[in-house]
């Protein structure tokens, strides 16, 4: 019986992850890769799953949200993680690898799978009649980003990307920082306000006009759209323009002067939880230890924690709360898949976990199985309820962190008290609830029986 194969675009991080768990689970999957005939600006081999940047899989400190991620991924059986695990250099807290041996590992697993043929040629044109996973990552190439267009609508597929910084709110100094809506509209714990003095503002520009930037890729080079300038650039027009931009004081008084603020910064909750705010208009191309030094002159944020710097860079991604569903099919198309970068993560491990879970839903799905994605406990779980949950109006991709997780009820004082005991416990739930979630698995992927009778699987 000739059974048609899953097809995947894009042997990156996501596609090989995918095409690994649909392999395994004896789906045939034909898996293309444009590279090296159609290289990328970033990619520097032919290799699959090359690491574009750092080679730095973030932290592998247990308690930490990253550290959780991957531990998820790991139990899940996750090949790309087996293999970092096995190519990994010192690298401090950090997960680092050794980019060539890592890359050249999972080229060696993907391309010796019996179930996964890997092609050479761009994927330019989206079937009608076949399952199909779209994993191309930041920088799909021109032919498919317009055929996602067609499929998604344009006003919801984004080309690049301003990111905001998000700081901790329990490191706010809160003495120096008053909640208040612009001419009280809203409510008033809408929006957190960092006033500065004109001697503060001054120190603070001054500090930014003579900030080191990161260094853009040629590709990078992008015209900025005017509403979302970086303050960097901002800072360069002039001296006021910031204070007539994102740092504008009206329509705000500081109780503690009763007056309105020679300068604001406004902070905006993330969630409602309001564990972390994002400083809103504060995209910028630092470098991040030049953020973390400048954007802490900030009065209120001296000892503030970064969750995220911001940046501006060229991203091709769905406005995925708008289109995708929780089995990261998209909703105007059911037979496409979307994971990777390109499903509104940011993030190495974060698109792996998108390559596995699609794999999972689209092996589930060949067997006329319902994907239920993990729990909403765990940091699988939580990164898929925030890009097929978060607010679609202002959609930004989003790594892996504790204020994605959902708070941990009827915590003794003890533990909610210390955030260390409080994040431990929250890993330690996550841990548990993936355990139930997985043993649920079977019934989900069962392999096909007629292939079952034909082909055995090898495992590394
Ligand atoms: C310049 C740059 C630097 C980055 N640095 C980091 C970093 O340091 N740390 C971090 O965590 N994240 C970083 N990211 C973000 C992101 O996590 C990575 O890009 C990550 O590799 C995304 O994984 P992916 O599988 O979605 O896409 P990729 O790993 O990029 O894989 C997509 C693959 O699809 C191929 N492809 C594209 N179009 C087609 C097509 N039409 N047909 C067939 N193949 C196609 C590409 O050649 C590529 O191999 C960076 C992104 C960029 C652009």
């Amino acid at each position: 019986m000739n059974i048609k194969p899953v097809l995947i675009a894009g042997g990156g991080l996501a596609g090989c992850e995918a095409a690994w768990q649909l392999g395994e689970r004896r789906v045939p999957v034909t898996l293309y890769e444009m590279r090296p005939a159609r290289p990328t600006p970033a990619h520097k081999t032919d290799r699959l799953a090359e690491l574009v940047c750092s080679n730095s899989l973030k932290s592998n400190a247990p308690g930490s949200a990253s550290w959780l991620l991957k531990e998820e991924l790991r139990r899940c059986g996750s090949l790309l993680l087996r293999l970092a695990d096995r190519t990994a250099v010192p690298g401090g807290a950090a997960l680092a690898v050794d980019r060539l041996r890592f890359a050249e590992e999972i080229t060696a697993a993907v391309e010796r799978h019996p179930f996964i043929e890997v092609r050479r040629e761009e994927f330019r044109q989206i079937p009608g009649d076949s399952l199909v996973l779209i994993a191309t990552g930041p920088l799909t190439s021109g032919a498919l980003a317009s055929q996602l267009e067609a499929v998604t609508g344009s006003a919801n597929l984004a080309f690049y990307d301003a990111i905001s910084p998000i700081v901790d709110s329990e490191t706010l100094n809160l003495d120096r920082i008053f909640p208040a809506s612009r001419y009280g509209k809203g409510g008033a714990e809408d929006y957190l306000n960092c006033p500065l003095n004109e001697q503060e503002y001054r120190l603070f520009y001054e500090a930014l006009r003579s900030a080191d930037t990161v260094e853009r890729h040629a590709f990078e080079d992008l015209n900025y759209f005017e509403s979302c300038l970086p303050i960097e650039e901002l800072a360069r027009r002039g001296y006021d323009t910031l204070r007539f931009g994102p740092m504008k004081p009206v329509g705000l008084i500081d109780p503690r002067t009763g007056r309105q603020p020679y300068a604001v910064v406004q902070l905006r909750p993330e969630s409602l939880r309001f564990a972390s705010y994002n400083l809103v208009g504060f995209q910028n191309h630092l470098k991040f230890p030049e953020q973390k030094r400048i954007l802490r002159l900030i009065p209120g944020l001296g000892n503030v924690e970064f969750l995220r710097f911001g940046q501006i860079h060229r991203n091709t991604y769905i406005n995925a709360p708008a289109v995708l569903a929780p089995d990261l099919s998209l909703r105007p198309a059911s037979h496409v898949f979307v994971a990777g970068q390109l499903s509104g993560v940011e993030g190495y491990v974060e698109s792996i976990a998108t390559g596995l879970l699609a794999g999972l839903a689209l092996a589930g799905r060949r067997n006329g199985q319902t994907f239920v994605p993990p729990p909403r406990s765990t940091a699988l779980g939580s990164l898929v309820h925030y890009i097929t949950c978060a607010d679609a109006s202002h959609y930004q991709p989003a790594n892996i962190s504790f204020d994605l997780l959902p708070a941990l009820e009827g915590l003794p004082r003890s533990v909610a008290r210390d955030r260390r005991a409080r994040r431990d416990k929250q890993c330690e739930c996550a841990l548990a609830d993936l355990g139930s979630w997985i043993d649920g698995w079977d019934a989900l992927a069962a392999p096909p029986a007629e292939q079952a009778r034909t082909r055995a699987v090898p495992f590394l």
